[in-house]
This record gives C-alpha cells, sequence and structure tokens, in this order.
C-alpha cells in the first residue's frame, strides 16, 4: 500500500538537502571574490525561506516574482521560495517595464525581489502598476513588497524599499526544513513565454515536472559528480532549463556572473576549470569573435548544451574546432525548457566533420521525461511518414510539459489537442527517428504551393563566408503569393552586395527557394530573449518591391 516510507511527491527541493549533506564543504556558488558551500547555501535558502514566511507573510500559492542576473540570490530563490511553499516567478530582465507591470499584475506578485542594478526599471514597472496605466487596467492592486539585492561581493547601497536581501536572510532561521511539498502536482514556478509569435503567457510547472525534467536533463548531458557550471544561460529562461535544480542534485558548482561578454565567460571557464555551459546560438558568434587562446589557457573541454533558435551546422562545427563540445536541444518554455536531445550515437565518430554536424542540426529525441514526441498532421492529427521529408506539427507528451497557463483556459485548451501538446513548430522525423525542426509555424513560406523552410535557407546563408547572421521571412509574391525575401548582417570584416549573394543563393539551393531580395542590415531586430523578430521583418518584407 502507499505510504510516506514508499509514496513521497516528486520535488527538486530533496537535491539542495542531500547536497548539504553529503557534499557538504564542496563549493556550490562562486560570483566574483565570493563563494559559498552546499551547507551554506542550503542553511541560507531556509533561512530565507523561514523569513518568506516570517516577516513577509508569504503563504502557499503565493507568487515571489525576481528581476536579477545570475547572482546567488536567484540561484537560492530557485530553492528558497518553494520551500516557502510558494511559486518562484524569474522575470526576464530584458523586458521593458510596461511588460513587467503586466507580468506583475497578472501572477498577483506578492512580493518582488529586484537586483540593484534593476531599480530604474523596477521603480518604472512599480509605477506603471501603481496608476495601472500599463494596460489601461486601474483596478485595485495589492502592491508586491518589495526587497532589494545589493552586490553580494561589493555591495553598492542602492536600496529600494526598506529591506535588503542579506537583511532578510538574517531574520532567517537555518533550521527551518521548509514546507512539506504535499501533492507533486502543486506548481513551483511561474515563467512567462517571451512572446515571439504572440502576447506573453504565463507557464505554470508542477514540483513533478521540475524533478523528472532536471533528472532527464542531467541524465541526458551527462552531467556527473564534479561539474563546474558556468551560468550563462538566464536563469529566467526557464529557471535555466532546469540547471539551477540539476546542479544541486550533482552537488556541482554554480559559477555565477553578472554579465555574458566574451572575456567574463572565457576568464571563469579558465580560472574555475568549466565543464558545463548553456547557451542560445546566438552566444556563439559572441565566443568566436574572441580569441580566446592568445589569452586563456583552457584545461579541458566545456560541454555546451544549445538551444532556443536553429544552431546552423557550419557554426557547429566552428564552435567544435575551436575545442567545445556541443549538445543540441531543442524546447519551449511550455516543455520546462529542452524537451529533446540530440543524442549521440558512437557509430557517427566515424563520419567527416561536416557529416557530424549536420547530424548535431538535427533537433534529436525526446529526453526521457517525454513519453512521446511525434510530427502529426494538424488537421487529421494523423503521424507523417518518417521519411525526413514530409513536414507536420511537432507534438510532444510526457512529464516535462506544463501545467497549463496561468489564468488562462482558452490558450491552456487551444495548446492540448487530442492528448498531445501542440508546440506550433513544423518539422520531419528521419527514418533513423531523430527530429529535425523545419519551422515555426507562422514562418514558414508557402511559395507557388511548395513549403519553404526558413530554417534551411537561413543555415546556407549562414555558409557564406561574410555573413553574421541572417533571417529569411515570406513577403507577398504576385505570381506564387509568397517568396522568401532574406535579411543579412555581415560581420564587421566582410564586404559584399545583395546581387553577389543572390548569386550564391542561385548556386546553393533550389530554384524556387532563392530568395526574391535580400537586404544588408546592420543587425537583426531581436526579442528580449535574443530572438529575431520576424514579426518586425516581415512588416519590412511587405513594403518592399518586388524588382
Ligand atoms: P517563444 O516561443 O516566445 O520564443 P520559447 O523560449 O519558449 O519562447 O521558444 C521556444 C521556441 O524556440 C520553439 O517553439 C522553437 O520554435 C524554438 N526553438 C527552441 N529550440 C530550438 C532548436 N534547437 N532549434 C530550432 N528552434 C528551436
Amino acid at each position: 500500500a502507499k505510504s510516506p516510507a514508499n509514496y513521497v511527491p516528486l520535488t527538486p527541493l530533496t537535491f539542495i538537502k542531500r547536497a548539504s549533506k553529503i557534499y557538504s564543504d564542496r563549493t556550490s556558488v562562486i560570483y566574483a571574490g565570493v563563494s559559498f558551500t552546499w551547507r551554506q547555501t542550503y542553511h541560507r535558502c531556509c533561512r530565507l525561506a523561514y523569513a518568506l514566511r516570517s516577516c513577509l507573510n508569504v503563504v502557499k500559492n503565493d507568487v515571489v516574482s525576481v528581476l536579477a542576473p545570475n547572482v546567488p540570490a536567484l540561484y537560492e530563490m530557485h530553492f528558497a521560495v518553494p520551500m516557502a511553499g510558494a511559486v518562484l516567478n524569474a522575470i526576464n530582465t530584458r523586458l521593458d517595464a510596461k511588460n513587467i507591470a503586466t507580468i506583475l499584475r497578472h501572477s498577483e506578485a506578492k512580493v518582488l525581489f529586484i537586483d540593484y542594478q534593476y531599480v530604474p526599471l523596477a521603480s518604472e514597472a512599480l509605477r506603471l502598476l501603481l496608476t495601472g496605466s500599463n494596460d489601461g487596467n486601474s483596478a485595485q492592486y495589492a502592491m508586491p513588497l518589495v526587497i532589494v539585492i545589493d552586490d553580494v561581493d561589493k555591495p553598492t547601497g542602492v536600496r529600494l524599499g526598506s529591506l535588503e536581501y542579506e537583511q532578510l536572510i538574517l531574520h532567517g532561521d537555518p533550521r527551518y526544513p521548509g514546507e512539506d511539498v504535499e501533492d507533486e502536482w502543486d506548481a513551483i514556478a511561474l515563467n512567462y513565454t517571451s512572446g515571439t509569435t504572440s502576447e506573453p503567457k504565463g507557464v505554470v510547472y508542477s514540483h513533478r515536472g521540475a524533478f523528472l525534467s532536471t533528472m532527464s536533463l542531467i541524465q541526458g548531458w551527462e552531467m556527473g559528480t564534479e561539474a563546474v557550471y558556468l551560468w550563462s544561460l538566464p536563469m529566467f529562461h526557464c529557471n535555466g532549463w532546469t540547471f539551477t535544480w540539476g546542479v544541486a542534485a550533482r552537488g556541482g558548482t554554480n559559477v555565477c556572473i553578472r554579465n555574458t561578454t566574451a572575456k567574463e565567460m572565457y576568464k571563469s571557464m579558465s580560472q574555475h576549470k568549466v565543464t558545463h555551459m548553456c547557451c542560445a546560438p546566438i552566444v556563439f558568434n559572441i565566443l568566436l569573435e574572441d580569441k580566446p587562446h592568445e589569452r586563456y589557457k583552457m584545461e579541458s573541454k566545456v560541454n555546451i548544451l544549445t538551444g532556443g533558435a536553429p544552431p546552423p551546422a557550419a557554426l557547429l562545427e566552428k564552435m567544435e574546432n575551436l575545442g567545445f563540445h556541443i549538445t543540441h536541444a531543442y524546447g519551449l518554455t511550455e516543455a520546462t525548457g529542452p524537451a529533446l536531445v540530440c543524442e549521440w550515437q558512437t557509430k557517427w565518430n566515424q563520419l567527416p566533420k561536416h557529416r557530424q554536424a549536420n547530424l548535431k542540426a538535427r533537433q534529436g529525441v525526446g529526453i526521457l521525461t517525454l513519453a512521446d514526441v511525434d510530427v502529426k498532421n494538424k488537421k487529421t492529427m494523423e503521424s507523417v511518414p518518417h521519411d525526413g521529408v514530409t513536414m507536420g506539427e511537432i507534438v510532444l507528451r510526457g512529464s516535462s510539459i506544463m501545467k497549463g497557463y496561468l489564468k488562462d483556459e482558452k490558450e491552456t485548451a487551444k495548446a492540448f489537442h487530442k492528448g498531445w501538446f501542440l508546440t506550433g513548430d513544423v518539422g520531419v522525423i528521419h527514418p533513423d527517428g531523430y527530429l529535425e525542426i523545419k519551422d515555426r509555424s507562422k514562418d514558414v513560406i508557402i511559395s507557388g504551393g511548395e513549403n519553404i523552410s526558413s530554417v534551411e535557407l537561413e543555415s546556407i546563408l549562414f555558409k557564406h563566408p561574410n555573413i553574421l547572421e541572417a533571417a529569411v521571412v515570406a513577403m507577398p509574391h504576385p505570381k506564387w503569393g509568397e517568396s522568401p525575401c532574406a535579411f543579412v548582417a555581415l560581420k564587421t570584416s566582410g564586404t559584399t552586395t545583395e546581387s553577389e549573394i543572390l548569386d550564391y543563393c542561385r548556386r546553393k539551393m533550389s530554384k524556387f527557394m532563392v530568395p526574391k531580395k535580400v537586404e544588408i542590415v546592420k543587425e537583426l531586430p531581436k526579442t528580449g530573449t535574443g530572438k529575431v523578430q520576424k514579426v518586425e521583418l516581415r512588416k519590412i518584407a511587405k513594403s518592399l518591391q518586388i524588382s
């Protein structure tokens, strides 16, 4: 029979308790000149959880929001907030005040922690919230309690509200064990989608989903107990793709950095002997522009997990040549971060480097928590043949998938269909079972009835020696309905012309895929999470004349 001895709710909170016992003296967190052990980090979390309840009156299911870069406080809150029975809402620091105010109002945040660097941004968001002018809604709203997080290494004295994070911790009790997780389906965190294709939505995760996703990702990436993890990926992205909890599960070391410049990243890699880091492919350009070997000694290979946008095969090859070991993952906020990993098969080691890069550019196979991944015809919900050619909607099912969208039954019902979660992405499945994304449904270009994958075009353009980044969108065409329009930004060292790029395309791709227009721009417009804003590019493309 089920009893407390054999049936315990799954929660990542058990990871830190375990780390504090068996890795008690090992370094848990390093940030600038400060470092903690696992025993200290655990006790700081216990204190904070206690203070949240006793000083700030936080109760079960309250939302605690935070606006901070990758500093120790944000790491600790990933444990302390759910230990207090509350729900952590880490907000994207690149959003503007209006969006932040909208999130605070929608989530009904009870407490807002603000890193000192974001005090001006947060003050503006709070002003909009107070006046109701962010969304024209002046209904009464209980303002969140504000706590400033000063720099733990070099305090600045910047304040907003009456309490500072370290003071709050001092009010806590290190013996507080945290609230019991009664039901593993209870919410642990709330993360808003970045709104690349629609309004931001509040994605709610359960303790169970967070536990299982963390377990499968540390397994899928083969993260060992000696891992030294560099926080290049913001923790506010799906709780750092679950590695906030994952590093504790392995008793590894978190290397926190405030800014993700190439200099800062390479310095940390060499100083702390980093073994693992996550980042979007866009960060590769930053890492490649620098010349690490001239300044830093890299003793061992750094394992990088990349995802969030399609990494062109040519870029993967360059990074591998630089000495990084890349694993490619695909996921989305609704799937607690990475849901598929391009699991490497040893037989591929025999292949030439560029073939390996092409295989690695595929999005891969479901992580262990996913019960199933498929590509289906959206209308009939029939599976498409696994021939690597027939496109359909990528659908997922399993314990990594969110509970639903906060206070939005309509959108939740739309996302779940016939027992599957619809990703809104279009892909193919190859005969070996590996999935390859072709586009977001909204980005597919339909030219004369043919589907053209913008991802495919972009990866060809990326191979051009002078192109730094490329984005292809649909533009209206009198004969074909739609046709591809390419926007490219050049490398600082590169010069080329639009007609030369067009000639290059004619040599490299089928005729129907060749863009009807190429625009050279200084930089591609990006969202708060660094994704290309195709909506903006489509507007520009619409106004361009086809010559
Ligand atoms: P938003 O949908 O607002 O951009 P997400 O961060 O959840 O917010 O983005 C998830 C989307 O990012 C996926 O639906 C997919 O389109 C894209 N994506 C994620 N990983 C990859 C990848 N490895 N390759 C291609 N696209 C990816």
